[in-house]
């Protein structure tokens, strides 16, 4: 990371820790003044949904679960020294590797395993068509548009039109917006139910098949654009993926990628409490691969993608990082707390008053915080837009 990126760290830091440094003072200011309450405020509400039940399957299974976990050399450069970075809260090792300094979770859940864990779950099916209910319209579908939108209309700048597939499209929304901007848009997807909503009620060519299926399920095609969003943190593969993906462009074409970014300034103050730090998964297979940006550019390279654009998307969780800094560990969004109302550790109505007012304050700095962290390219998911040969 360059020595600009690293002061702009150190001012988001600064600018998080100062308000910090002022709650810390009017604290002390009202604990001379008046006696802490007897017993500290907690809260127990649980929001029940199917995820939740999924996150408290696993906590009950874990520890069986975990023994099936399989051994996985760095994805980067095949070495297996690692230092560890930490554990994650849902309990796997984080690995950094002592050769390429890739980070990455060597011990994991293999699909398969996955596989026969949802079969077992009702809960995941529940969850999976709720999911699809949601996808498919209202503020998720909006939300999507916006964001598929951002990425093809960056790629638009390198490839306008043409054959283009999405590898993990689930309901397709993305292919609605590619067909808006004028693609020939298919789709691959490895669950079946959103597979036949995105033939049935969209008429798209979506195909089942996972990724590394690729030149079975659309045999000897070739395209013009590729996208995997969100995909290749999840893959413990991700090289032969790239190259089966980089095999199906055509001369020139592009492979455009999303995934999160390792140099992001929230994964680097919270590691193991920011919620994209999840280990192997509980759901389903997790975040597995954490590319910094070099590492992505060069990977995709090994495989004949050159990066021809890069920029960093969404914000960091500034109200996240405060309440790091504040020790209100409860209250940051992370697995160890998800599906729980925060509970809180301040002593009386004023102290709360204070730090929700800082809170509010924080808030109020997304804008501009988000704006110059993806200037300096250090925002929470990064796209990389590379083209074969
Ligand atoms: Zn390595």
């Amino acid at each position: 990371m360059s020595i600009l990126k690293k002061l702009f760290l150190a001012i988001i830091y600064a600018v998080i820790f100062i308000a910090y440094k002022i709650r810390t003072f009017l604290f002390t200011a009202i604990r001379n003044s008046m006696p802490a309450d007897e017993s500290p405020m907690k809260s127990g509400d649980t929001f029940y949904d199917a995820n939740l039940k999924a996150r408290e399957l696993w906590e009950k299974n874990k520890d069986s679960l975990l023994k099936k976990a399989v051994k996985r050399r760095c994805p980067f450069c095949n070495s297996d020294e690692y230092d560890i970075a930490a554990y994650t809260q849902d309990g796997y090792e984080l690995a950094c590797c002592k050769v390429c300094r890739m980070v990455y979770i060597p011990r994991y859940l293999p699909a398969a395993v996955w596989d026969e864990y949802s079969v077992e779950n009702p809960f995941l099916d529940e969850a999976n068509m709720e999911t699809i209910g949601m996808s498919a319209g209202g503020e998720v579908f909006e939300r999507d548009k916006e964001r598929f939108g951002f990425y093809l209309k960056n790629i638009r700048k390198f490839k306008s039109g043409g054959k283009l597939l999405d590898v993990g499209c689930f309901t397709g929304n993305s292919l609605v917006v590619a067909r808006d901007l004028g693609y020939e848009a298919y789709g691959l997807e490895s669950r079946p139910l959103p597979v036949e909503f995105a033939r049935e009620k969209r008429g798209f060519d979506v195909r089942q098949g996972k990724a590394e299926d690729l030149g079975s399920v659309f045999p000897g095609e070739k395209f013009d654009v590729i996208t995997l969003w969100e995909t290749l943190e999840h893959l413990a593969d991700p090289g032969g993926i790239i190259r089966s993906l980089s095999d199906a462009l055509n001369p020139g074409g592009i492979l455009a990628v999303t995934t999160p970014n390792w140099d992001n300034t929230e994964i680097h103050l919270l590691k193991e409490h920011c919620f994209h730090i999840t280990g192997s998964g509980y759901l389903m297979l997790g975040h597995i691969n954490l590319f910094s940006p070099r590492h992505l550019i060069e990977f995709l390279e090994k495989y004949g993608c050159r990066t021809v654009d890069w920029k960093t998307h969404f914000s960091s969780n500034y109200r996240n990082m405060y309440n790091y800094w504040t020790m209100h560990y409860e209250r940051i969004d992370s697995y160890a707390n998800y599906g729980k109302t925060p509970g809180t550790n301040w002593r009386n109505e004023q102290e709360k008053k204070i730090h929700l007012q800082t809170e509010n304050l924080i808030a109020k700095l997304y804008g501009p915080l988000s704006y110059a962290e993806n200037l300096m390219k250090l925002g929470p998911i990064m796209l990389v837009i590379s083209k074969k040969g």
